[in-house]
C-alpha cells in the first residue's frame, strides 16, 4: 500500500455534459399529464399565457441520472479538499468540518427559511441568533456581536466604520489606523476602504510588535490599531496588554483581527487583553466549509460603549410582552443582558430591530448568513462548554509539533526558532534552496504526495515563506506522513522532477503568469 495518499495518483477523465448529450435521453420519467393535443390552442397555450411559452426548447444537455451523478462526482475528485487530503494552508484554517453541522443546517425548517419571513413567525430562529451571540460574548468577554458582515474582511470594514462613527459623534477627526507589518493583508485594505490612512509599524526580531516602537507612532490623529493576533507569523503578541494600555490612554481603540481565533478558543477572553473590537471568521474557526469566495461570516464583536454603532437590523430580546403586542407596535422594554435572571421564566420575544440611531447602517439585505451561523452554533453545542478549549489546545500543539519536527529537517529556516508558535508555523526557503528546490516546487511536489500545499511566499517579509497551519483536526499520523514527504522531497528529489511537478493531477504545472493574464474557464 502506498504510504502517501497521492503517491499513486488517479483521476477519471470527464467530458463536458453538453458533449455527452443524446437526443431524447432523460434523467427522469414524467407521467402523462392527460392533456391532449386538441386541448391546446394554435399557439400552444392551453393553460399558460402564450407570452410565457418558449418558442424553442432550452439548450440543455440530454443525459441520464447516472451520467449526471458521475459527471459531478468525477469533477469534484479533480479538486483537493478537506474531506480528501491534509490541507495545511496557513492563515486559512482549512480544517475538517464535522458532518453534524451540515445535518443541522439541512433540517427542512432551517434550509427552507425565506429571508423575508416576519419576525413573529421565526421566533426560534431569532432565539438561536440571540443564544449564539451570548455564547460568543461568553467566549470573548465582549458585549455584543453583529452577524451582518459576511466575510472576515467585511467584519474588519464594519469595525472600522464603527470606530469612525464613534469619533464623528465626538467631533474628532482622527484619520490614522496603525497596522503592524505582521497583520493580514486585508487590514490595511479595510482601513483605506473605511476612510482611514494606514500607518505601518515594523515588528521586532521575535516577530512581535514592541510597545516602545508603538509609542513613536502615537498622536491624537490615531483612531486605533488593527492587530492580527496571533499575527501572520503565527506568533502571539505578548505585549498586547501594554499595547492596549498605550492605545486607550490616547483615546484610541484596539481592533483585533480574530480570524485566527482557533489559537485561543475557549482558553482566553480577548476582553482581558484590552481588545475593543474583533471579527471572528465563523467560516474558519467555527468549522464552516469555505474557500472559493464564500459563503462566510465575519461576526463583529464590540465592547459595551460601541454597541450603539453596530449594524441594523439586530435581534432584540424583549420580555414581559407577547408577540401580539409586538405586532401591534406596542413599546416593549429591552432586556439588559445582565439582568436576564430577573426575567427567568418570563415570556421572551425576539424582534428584528432597526432601533439604533447611531448605527453604521445596513450591511446586508437580510439579518445574516444564517446557514453559516447555524453550522457554527451546531459546532459549539456539539463540543460543549467543557471541550471547547481543547480545540485551541490541540491546534497549538499540532503546530508546534510540525514546527519542531520540520525545524530539524529544515535547519536554519525557522525565523522564530527560539520560541513556540500558536496555531501555525512558518519557514523560509533557506534549507530547501540548498537542496536546489524552490518554495513553489516544494508546494507542487507535495500535491503528488497527496497533500494540499501550505501557504507560500506569505508573509512577504520571510524569504520564500512556507506557512503551515495543521489545525486541530489532524492526527499525529497525518502530521508524521506530511513531515516524511517534506524530508523525501528535500533529500531525494531531482530538480528535473521538481520543475515538472505536479505530475499526478488532472492539470499539471501551468504557466502561472499566463494563467493569470489569460484565464481559460472552459475545461
Ligand atoms: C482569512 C483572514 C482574513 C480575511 O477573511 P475573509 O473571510 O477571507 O475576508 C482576515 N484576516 C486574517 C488573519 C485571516 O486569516
Amino acid at each position: 500500500m502506498a504510504k502517501f495518499p497521492g503517491i499513486k495518483g488517479i483521476f477519471l477523465d470527464e467530458n463536458p455534459l453538453t458533449e455527452q448529450s443524446s437526443k431524447g435521453v432523460s434523467g427522469i420519467g414524467i407521467p402523462d399529464c392527460g392533456l391532449k393535443k386538441s386541448d391546446l390552442r394554435k399557439d400552444g397555450s392551453a393553460y399558460i399565457d402564450s407570452k410565457y411559452i418558449r418558442k424553442n426548447p432550452p439548450a440543455l444537455p440530454e443525459v441520464s441520472e447516472p451520467a449526471v451523478v458521475r459527471h459531478f462526482t468525477r469533477l469534484s475528485s479533480w479538486n483537493m479538499c478537506v474531506d480528501t487530503v491534509f490541507y495545511p494552508l496557513g492563515s486559512c484554517t482549512m480544517k475538517y468540518n464535522p458532518k453534524i453541522n451540515e445535518k443541522i443546517a439541512s433540517l427542512e425548517n432551517i434550509k427552507n427559511l425565506h429571508p423575508l419571513t416576519p419576525a413573529n413567525l421565526i421566533q426560534p430562529v431569532l432565539k438561536i441568533v440571540d443564544e449564539f451571540n451570548n455564547i460568543l460574548c461568553g467566549l470573548t468577554g465582549l458585549a455584543e456581536f453583529s452577524f451582518a458582515p459576511q466575510a472576515g474582511a467585511a467584519g474588519e470594514f464594519a469595525g472600522l466604520k464603527v470606530i469612525k462613527k464613534y469619533f464623528e459623534l465626538k467631533g474628532e477627526n482622527r484619520k490614522t489606523i496603525l497596522v503592524p507589518d505582521s497583520s493580514h493583508g486585508t487590514n490595511p485594505a479595510s482601513s483605506v476602504l473605511a476612510g482611514f490612512t494606514p500607518a505601518e509599524i515594523k515588528t521586532g526580531k521575535a516577530g512581535t510588535l514592541d510597545a516602545e516602537e508603538l509609542k513613536k507612532f502615537i498622536s491624537k490623529d490615531v483612531a486605533g490599531i488593527m492587530i492580527t493576533n496571533p499575527n501572520t507569523f503565527g506568533v502571539f503578541e505578548k505585549d498586547i496588554k501594554k499595547i492596549a494600555e498605550i492605545m486607550h490612554k490616547n483615546g484610541s481603540f484596539v481592533y483585533m483581527d480574530g480570524a485566527n481565533f482557533n489559537a485561543f478558543l475557549g482558553n482566553v477572553k480577548v476582553s482581558d487583553m484590552g481588545i475593543d473590537l474583533i471579527q471572528l471568521n465563523l467560516h474558519k474557526t467555527f468549522s464552516t466549509p469555505h474557500g472559493g469566495g464564500g459563503p462566510g461570516s465575519g461576526a463583529l464583536g464590540v465592547v459595551e460603549s460601541l454597541r450603539e454603532f453596530l449594524p441594523v437590523p439586530y435581534v432584540k430580546k424583549t420580555a414581559g410582552s407577547n408577540i401580539a403586542d409586538i405586532n401591534a407596535g406596542k413599546k416593549t422594554s429591552s432586556v439588559d443582558k445582565n439582568s436576564d435572571k430577573k426575567f427567568r421564566g418570563a415570556n421572551f420575544v425576539y424582534e428584528l430591530s432597526d432601533d439604533r440611531k447611531n448605527s453604521i447602517g445596513k450591511m446586508t439585505p437580510f439579518l445574516c448568513n444564517f446557514a453559516v451561523l447555524i453550522r457554527a452554533y451546531a459546532y459549539l453545542l456539539s463540543l460543549g462548554r467543557d471541550n471547547i478549549g481543547s480545540v485551541s489546545e490541540i491546534a497549538v500543539l499540532n503546530a508546534n509539533y510540525v514546527k519542531k519536527k520540520l525545524g530539524k529537517i529544515l535547519p536554519g529556516s525557522d525565523p522564530f526558532e527560539e520560541g513556540t508558535c500558536m496555531h501555525e508555523c512558518v519557514f523560509s526557503d533557506k534549507s530547501i534552496e540548498e537542496s536546489g528546490i524552490s518554495t513553489v516546487e516544494l508546494a507542487k511536489l507535495l500535491i503528488d504526495y497527496g497533500f494540499h500545499p501550505p501557504t507560500v511566499y506569505f508573509p512577504k517579509n520571510i524569504h520564500g515563506a512556507i506557512m503551515i497551519e495543521p489545525t486541530e483536526t489532524e492526527s499525529v499520523r497525518t502530521l508524521d506522513n506530511f513531515i516524511k514527504a517534506v524530508r523525501q522531497i528535500k533529500f531525494k528529489t531531482k530538480k528535473s522532477k521538481a520543475v515538472k511537478s505536479p505530475q499526478k493531477t488532472k492539470v499539471g504545472r501551468v504557466n502561472e503568469v499566463l494563467a493569470n493574464k489569460q484565464p481559460i474557464f472552459k475545461y
